[in-house]
């Protein structure tokens, strides 16, 4: 009996050794289990980083990527001996490629890459052997010891531009392709590999503002620019609704009757705490939030609406010109806004002038073209503004409704003393002369360049010489004193004779 009972204790004292052993086996698979996905996370870890490691190559055109381009050019600035050789990053990218890839396929892109890839490899291995895909249709070559001037850096991007451009057959389809080009070096414009990288994708953007197949190299203008850029971004959006912007008008005045025939109108804007912001500088940052069209819409009716005041005085000749972005021909509404501001303002059309780039020219959508045509035959004139600098075609240029052209102020400039410019002026007022066109000379500032464009019949003078841009009031002033006294003159000399 006792022999039973102890047996039954041995039998429970088993079953709780084998629990407590069974337990702790559980508990060391546990332990290792967590200890090998640890193991297993750490391996992910360094292999998703190894897919970053400079090693690592674009599956297309097997070159090494961004990261293996900063963490080079790292190396290079680090153990070059005073770590100020110059070395140059420059910034290919294919222009217009999504819409390329779209409208060929994702095969032929590829194949396309890939061609373009060898172009560039082709052209800058003369040059380095440093050439990287930093992004799906972008390109960084790197010169180290690229010297103190830019030649050679002009030269190579010229180059490839040049070779990206030649025309491309792929799989039956004749294909022509650009690219533009940005340029920064180290250490004069940038002082480190990123800055390096970010200031070539900014010399890119200022390149393909350009136009397509341009180079453009980094300056210190456009990182101030950009710092400006990114600290009025903010404040411009609310500028309209507190009443910070308000217009110039600078006169143009009729070179036959030395009256002022009208103005155009500049937009300003006095920003609370850095004071006037010139347009150069705020024009492109509201065309990039779209803010451009809103405070379009606000100018041109501001404007008109002053004019008015000065035709209700009796002075119902003068016209008034606005300055257009192509932004605002991209929406497709300018043509009913324009429509809208004479209906409520009660303007002729024909005292309206619209002034658009040459972009708006060249690029010559249906849109655009359609819109100018909707805005002439409601009367409205229509001006090519910075004539000259653009390269629009005078077959382009006949092909649109266009009343005026304004000739680019770099012409005018010391035309007198460069003989290039008063070519270039005397051909352009010809050419417009024959085309039916009315010529505005702007920018003029000096007396001789004056005594030129006379000589040359242009019709409309407009700069410094006579006027700067003027607040309303002055300008209304200047109105009052310019054409009632040359009108007077005018009349007593009808008198006389
Ligand atoms: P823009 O249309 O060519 O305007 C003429 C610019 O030349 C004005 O500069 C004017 O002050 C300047 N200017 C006039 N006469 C002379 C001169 O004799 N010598 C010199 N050196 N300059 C002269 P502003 O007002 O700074 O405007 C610069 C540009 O900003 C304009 O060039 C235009 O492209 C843009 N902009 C100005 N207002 C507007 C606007 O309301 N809408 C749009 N889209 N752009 C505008
Ligand atoms: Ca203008
Ligand atoms: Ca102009």
């Amino acid at each position: 009996m006792e022999s039973g009972l102890l047996n039954v204790q041995m039998v429970r004292l088993s079953i709780l050794i084998l629990s407590i052993i069974c337990l702790f086996l559980i508990g060391l698979v546990f332990v290792l289990a967590n200890a090998l996905w640890n193991l297993r996370n750490k391996f992910a870890e360094l292999a998703h980083k190894n897919i970053e490691h400079p090693s690592s190559k674009h599956y297309l055109t097997s070159l090494e990527n961004r990261t293996s381009l900063i963490n080079r050019v790292e190396n290079l600035i680090a153990n070059s001996k005073d770590g100020d050789i110059r070395t140059a990053l420059l910034f290919i990218d294919i222009d217009d490629f999504n819409s390329i890839n779209g409208s060929l396929g994702v095969r032929l892109g590829d194949l396309l890459l890939q061609s373009i890839a060898s172009r560039i490899v082709a052209e800058a291995s003369g040059y380095t052997k440093l050439i990287y895909q930093v992004g799906s249709d972008e390109f960084g070559v790197v010169v180290y010891d690229c010297g103190q001037d830019s030649v050679m850096l002009n030269e190579l991007a010229s180059n490839i531009i040049a070779a990206v451009g030649q025309p491309i057959s792929l799989q039956g389809y004749d294909l022509q392709i650009s690219c533009c080009v940005g340029v920064c070096t180290y250490p004069d414009c940038a002082a480190d590999a990123e800055t390096l990288l970010k200031n070539s994708g900014s010399a890119r953007d200022n390149a393909k503002k350009i136009g397509y197949g341009t180079c453009s190299f980094y300056t210190q203008e456009m990182s101030r620019r950009s710092v400006i850029r990114t600290l009025i971004s903010a404040d411009l959006r609310h500028a309209l609704e507190r009443n910070e912007f308000y217009l110039h008008y600078q006169p143009k005045v009729n070179l036959q009757t030395e009256m002022v025939q009208g103005a155009e109108a500049l937009l300003r804007w006095r920003h609370p705490s850095l004071g006037n912001i010139t347009p150069d500088i705020f024009v492109p940052v509201m065309e990039d939030l779209g803010l451009i069209h809103p405070v379009g819409k606000w100018l041109i009716h501001a404007a008109c609406k002053d004019i008015v005041k000065l035709h209700s005085e009796g002075y119902t000749d003068l016209h008034i010109a606005i300055n257009l972005s192509p932004h605002q021909f991209d929406k497709g509404d300018i043509a009913s806004i324009i429509a809208e501001v004479i209906w409520d303002t009660g303007i002729a059309p024909h005292k309206v002038e619209i002034e658009l780039t040459e972009a708006v020219v060249m690029n010559d959508t249906e849109k655009s073209s359609l819109m100018l045509r909707v805005l002439q035959s409601m009367g409205v004139k229509i001006a090519v503004d910075d004539f000259g600098t653009g390269y629009s075609s005078m077959n382009q240029l006949t092909r649109f409704p266009i009343n005026i052209l304004k000739v680019d102020r770099s012409f005018i400039h010391d035309m007198h003393l460069i003989p290039a410019n008063r070519t270039i002026v005397s051909t352009i007022i010809r050419m417009a002369k024959q085309l039916g066109y009315e010529v505005v000379a702007e920018g003029v500032e000096k007396e001789e360049e004056l005594d030129l464009l006379r000589l040359e019949g242009c019709d409309i003078i407009q700069g410094f010489y006579y006027s700067k841009p003027l607040e309303f009031s002055r300008f209304a002033q200047y109105v009052r004193e310019k054409n009632s006294v040359n009108g007077t003159r005018k009349q007593d000399e009808e008198n006389l004779a």
